[in-house]
């Protein structure tokens, strides 16, 4: 028989499952809230605008050609050229050879990281970060050194070493907080200070809901050092939360230097991105990008402001939660001892709704950080105001008892 563990390589020693992907895999059974996982409604992706291209495509025999044929590891050159315009008009100056199109923005963290990382090199995460990219870091097994969440506390000296820090500035995967201006000027400096490259993910910047937009740091830097060239910063973007997930279109914007080198990891991993979803994508862009935000924008910032009041009502005192300015996600903590991982647990065998326990966004080695144990990710984007209002109330009820029995 084969031993098939004795076979894997040593860095699938830190690869784990996903505990979100494994909930996923509840997602029929109907009886249960779901508040865990962050997939977008459905019911908002523009399926007229992505029929009516797809006809278009397959009425013309020249672009059916191409919708079928490799596409360039780099990409569709227009949906390049239409990012990179984009990107341009709102304020970072830059042309198609700054872009690469990846099969989700997950790719492009998995690419940075391939890049990057060599075993025991010091990768900067914010605390707590995204599983997505955690998982895709801890297979270059770097030594993970926390962004303390206070900026006070961002110091070259203390801070230094690290090849990049990953950082989501707004309304974060988990916790739906959003970088201050200052922060990000900080975070610049740091970078400026110690030589590393920042990694911004860039997943919600379009679902604002409330308050003015602020800059992303791939703009500050561009401005900063006066061209995208000479800016420390590699952003990743997505149409997953804007068009649809399915089609896995993303893109890394950065200096064109490095993205030649990129470019190298596409083709030795997966060849191109699909060119059929490419153009599909470009067509949709063009024609129902703005409306299909402004839905998605309506939509969530209803299902936010039921789950906040939900959450107002239904909490007993100590529990603290976040309101998001946008994106899908609010970050609620336990108050005292309470464990939220024994929290999430009880959550879904006793009261049926799922939640996402903290510990799963810490990375490993970063040590004894205030809110591991005790928080929990909950998100709104898929949900009614009554049933997400009734799984709000179930989890009040248990921090209650929870509560009474710690007592
Ligand atoms: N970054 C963040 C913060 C995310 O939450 C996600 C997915 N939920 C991704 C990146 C990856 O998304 P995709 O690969 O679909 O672009």
């Amino acid at each position: 028989m084969t031993d098939w563990d004795i076979l894997y390589a040593s860095r699938m020693r830190s690869v784990i499952a996903s505990d979100i992907r494994e909930r996923m895999k509840l997602l029929d059974a109907s009886e249960i809230i779901h508040l865990g996982g962050g997939l977008p409604d459905p019911a908002i992706f523009p399926y007229g605008a992505l029929a009516a291209s797809s006809a278009a495509i397959w009425a013309d025999p020249a672009r059916a050609r191409t919708a079928l044929q490799y596409a360039p590891s780099e990409g569709h050159a227009p949906l390049r050229k239409w990012i990179a315009e984009r990107m341009t008009g709102e304020g970072t100056p830059c042309t198609a050879d700054n872009i690469l199109i990846t099969n989700g923005s997950q790719q492009g963290l998995d690419f940075i990281a391939k890049l990057m990382l060599a075993p025991g090199d010091k990768a900067m995460v914010e605390i707590p970060s995204f599983i997505g990219a955690l998982r895709a870091f801890d297979a270059y097994q770097p030594h993970y050194i926390g962004l303390p969440q206070d900026s006070a506390h961002w110091d070259a000296k203390a801070l230094g070493g690290a090849k990049f820090c990953y950082v989501g500035p707004d309304f974060r995967n988990p916790t739906g907080t959003t970088m201050t201006l200052g922060e990000r000027e900080t975070l610049l400096d740091l970078a400026d200070a110690t030589g590393m490259a920042l990694i911004e993910d860039g997943c919600y910047e379009a679902l604002r809901y409330d308050g003015a937009p602020l800059p992303s740091l791939l703009k500050l830097a561009t401005e900063r050092h006066g061209n995208i060239e000479k800016a420390p910063v590699l952003y990743t973007g997505t149409f997953s939360k804007t068009i649809a997930p399915s089609l896995r279109v993303g893109w890394i914007a950065g200096p064109a230097y490095v993205i030649r080198k990129l470019v190298l990891i596409k083709q030795a991993s997966d060849l191109a991105t699909s060119a059929l979803n490419q153009m599909l994508l470009l067509d949709v862009v063009q024609t129902a990008l703005d409306d299909t935000i402004a839905q998605a924008c309506l939509t969530y910032r209803d299902r936010r402001d039921s789950m906040v009041d939900a959450l107002r009502e239904a909490m007993p005192p100590g529990v603290t939660f976040t309101r998001p300015e946008g994106g899908l996600y609010i970050w609620a903590e336990l108050p005292g001892e309470m464990d939220a991982t024994l929290f999430a647990q009880r959550a879904l065998t006793e009261h049926r709704v799922s939640i996402v326990g903290g510990a799963a966004f810490y990375p490993a080695g970063t040590g004894a950080i205030p809110g591991r144990t005790g928080s929990f990710r909950l998100s709104f984007s898929m949900i009614d105001a009554d049933r997400a209002r009734e799984g709000v109330m179930r989890l009040g009820e248990l921090a209650r008892q929870m509560t009474l029995e710690s007592a």
